[in-house]
């Protein structure tokens, strides 16, 4: 399987819009994988994760159609996850989608209220399938577990994605799991070749905040993952999901500091191959 970073910033972008830190200042000076669009991702070119407002961006620049993607996760329903104004370009006359062309957004409860509230001319072309917690669910070839993340909306889910030889863990957003999908994971005997987890504020050994993760919670998830065998030092780790009020989080500044913990740094259009 390969994993594409289209996208792997924080909600506001990265350099943030209206931001005068040093962070955003010094990233938008020195660019190159310091610039950091809205996160998403797709694996193998055809699974599609999240759909934030740089979609369109992220479609133009990586040669992609959104009328061949026919499936995408959501992971929950924060703005740079899943922005809903874009799929009113459905509309007649805004776009000529193939009579029976349908996208199916696979999501939580929160997903779909979003979701029926768009008009009826758009919903046609959208086939919302509301998947719950530790309910493992086809989404084209691919087998899909969503599990409980630690977030800041009602239902955020972490998604467990698995061809059927290999096996990859998006973790966004997300703080250190929660007991239930330490639990599921374990039960279950998952076993990850390729991680991707938050680390949306940089260099910090711990934080007051809860529903994100540093590089100090990144070493802990990792160890504990580790411990209970669900990675071993075959698994590729990928630290994603940065925000300039990290530190040490642009891009050139953060690489060394993640690799002496062992972890790959993401930036925008990096692929993994697992
Ligand atoms: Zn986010
Ligand atoms: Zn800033
Ligand atoms: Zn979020």
């Amino acid at each position: 399987m390969k994993l594409k970073y289209l996208g792997t910033a924080a909600a506001e972008g990265y350099p943030a819009m209206f931001c005068d830190c040093e962070n955003c200042r010094r990233a938008l000076k020195e660019k190159g994988k310091n610039i950091r669009s809205r996160s998403q991702a797709i694996v193998d070119n055809e699974l599609l994760i999240d759909f934030p407002c740089d979609t369109y961006y992220h479609c133009m620049i990586n040669d992609i159609n959104l009328h061949d993607i026919h499936n995408c996760l959501i992971t929950h329903v924060h703005r740079d996850h899943l922005y809903p104004v874009d799929f009113l370009y459905f509309k007649n006359g805004f776009s000529h989608p193939a009579p029976d062309y349908k996208l199916n957004l696979y999501g939580s409860i929160d997903v779909e209220k979003i979701i029926s509230e768009l008009p009826s001319e758009i919903t046609k072309y959208l086939n919302f399938v509301k998947v719950n917690l530790f309910e493992p669910f086809k989404a084209g070839k691919y087998t899909v577990t969503p599990m409980k993340a630690y977030h800041g909306t009602e239902n955020p889910y972490i998604y467990a994605i698995s061809d059927g030889e290999k096996s990859i863990l998006y973790a966004h957003d997300t703080d250190i799991f929660p007991e239930e999908t330490w639990e599921y994971m374990k039960n279950n005997k998952m076993y990850f070749d390729l991680v991707s987890m938050d680390c949306t504020e940089g260099a910090y050994e711990e934080l007051n905040y809860h529903g994100h993760m540093c590089l100090g919670r990144n070493v802990k998830c990792r160890d504990r993952m580790l411990e209970e065998k669900m990675i071993d030092e075959k698994t590729k780790l990928v630290l994603n999901h940065f925000s300039h009020n990290g530190i040490h989080s642009n891009y050139t500044d953060f690489v060394p500091l993640a690799a002496d913990k062992g972890f790959e740094v993401a930036f925008d259009g990096m692929e993994i191959d697992v």
